[in-house]
């Protein structure tokens, strides 16, 4: 699969310290594929690329990051950063009732999403909720809202395929006002295509009803085509929100890219399912692993950008380059580090599958406490013989095992591997910083 690809690229690109024209060249052309593959439009695609260039290029490439995934990590965070700017509950900062207009083509998920909403307002902020349909091209519609604002508890505002959309608004307006509703959800007609009189027909409704949000409803799974829709609708209608359906689909959801860019507009939710309750706040990070293919490779970048004492990688790296060698201090500090990065389950939940599954066979809960117990002992040992291991003999070996609560045997195995790790160290002159701590916990 692809982003098994991109995932092999950036195992590839190891030992090299910067990012440049010609280290990525092969992992932005992935990251270009993969992001279409996802069903962004080309455009949004080019300037997307453009940009990520551009904040990548000379870029250093910090700790046991290889360029590859400093690219990676790059690219995910404009990715969420463009994604997730602005995002905020609905807005009700309106005198009452704040009128909220649903705008989108036919299918988009207009009606679930309404009656959704209403349950949201209902529960999470406490407010009294009217609904109205003003899609008077089909019967079927309004029906169709007025059971779904049942399910949700909200109360629907009837109408009827003879009166005009204007003339429905009004009146559900008016009603909203006396009975004192908080907040007037208006369901619109359907396009199936972009529609001259439907899109004059709604911009007339916006500018009767005056809505202190106008979202914009749109299906995920609709790819490529979403970009045009998104055009049409930005240029009839100030957009004051995005609200992503059929998320619980199997597309990659690109989508969410091409609209957040096209209009402007930030996604203010996601729709995971037909039911009533299947609305869920949009997530920008989740949603970029989505996109990329990569969540796991990308929430690991991630983690060991955020958890890696960096000062302390590089002093290790100058250590070893220097032939000063690897001690026992910086043995626990390894140690020390891969606990502030969460420990071994949660470094292995961000492993890819094949890694997860070979790893099953593996007692982390076992492994972490093996890793206190070596903490334990290296604590046990004086300055000197932390800098000088080949000191401690028997009668050291004893006291250390006594002062850690162990067996002198289990003393005699940390100082084996420490030695492995410390022949490795001298053969990978300070890098693969992760290469080791996969050992360390295997
Ligand atoms: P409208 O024409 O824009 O009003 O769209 P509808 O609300 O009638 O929805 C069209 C279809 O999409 C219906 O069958 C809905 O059940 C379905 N639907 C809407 N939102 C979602 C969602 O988030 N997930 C799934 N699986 N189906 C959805
Ligand atoms: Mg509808």
């Amino acid at each position: 699969a692809l982003s098994d690809k991109l995932s092999r690229l950036v195992k590839e690109m190891r030992g090299q310290a910067r990012i440049t024209e010609a280290n990525v060249q092969d992992m932005l052309r992935e990251v270009r594929m993969a992001l279409l593959e996802a069903d962004v439009a080309l455009p949004v695609v080019r300037d997307f690329i453009a940009r990520v260039k551009d904040k990548a290029m000379g870029h250093e490439v910090v700790g046991s990051l290889n360029p590859g995934q400093a690219l990676v990590g790059i690219v995910n965070r404009e990715l969420v950063a463009t994604m997730g700017e602005g995002v905020s509950d609905i807005n009700l900062a309106a005198q009452p009732p704040a009128v909220i207009l649903m705008a989108g083509l036919q299918g988009a998920g207009k009606t679930t999403t309404t009656a959704k909403l209403a349950k949201h307002l209902i529960e999470k902020r406490r407010k009294k909720v009217l609904t109205v349909s003003g899609d008077v091209y089909r019967p079927a519609a309004i029906e169709q809202l007025r059971t779904v604002t049942k399910q949700a508890g909200a109360e629907w505002f009837p109408s009827s395929p003879e009166q005009k959309p204007l003339d429905i608004a009004r009146a559900a307006l008016d009603h909203a006002r006396k009975q004192y509703f908080d907040v007037l959800l208006v369901d619109t007609a359907g396009r199936l295509a972009i529609d001259e009189v439907l899109m004059r027909e709604i911009r007339d409704l916006h500018a009767a009803l005056n809505p202190v949000e106008t979202l914009f409803i749109v299906d995920a799974m609709q790819g490529q085509d979403a970009v045009n829709t998104a055009k049409a609708f930005r240029e009839a209608l100030p957009l004051t929100g995005i609200i992503l359906t059929k998320m619980d689909g199997d597309s990659r959801g690109g989508a969410a890219l091409s609209v957040r860019q096209i209009t402007g507009a930030p996604i203010k939710f996601a729709g995971v399912s037909e039911k009533i309750d299947g609305l869920e706040v949009f997530d920008a990070e989740r949603h970029a692993g989505r996109i990329l293919g990569m969540g796991d490779i990308v929430a690991l970048v991630e983690q060991v950008t955020a958890g890696v004492d960096m000062q302390a990688a590089q002093k290790l790296a100058a250590k070893v380059k220097s032939g000063e060698g690897f001690d026992l201090n910086d043995f626990l500090a390894q140690i020390q580090q891969m606990k502030q990065m969460g420990g071994l389950s949660t470094l292995m939940e961000k492993m890819p599958s094949q890694i997860q599954a070979k790893a099953g066979q593996v007692d982390m809960d076992k492994a972490e406490r093996d890793i206190r117990r070596k903490e334990g002992i290296i604590c046990s040992m004086t300055p000197a013989e932390r800098r000088k291991p080949d000191i401690i003999k028997a009668t050291r070996k004893r006291r250390i095992a006594a002062g850690a609560g162990v067996h002198v045997q289990e003393v005699n195995r940390l100082l084996n591997e420490f030695e492995q790790m410390q022949g490795m160290m001298k053969k990978m002159k300070g890098g693969g910083l992760m290469k080791m701590m996969k050992r360390m916990g295997a």
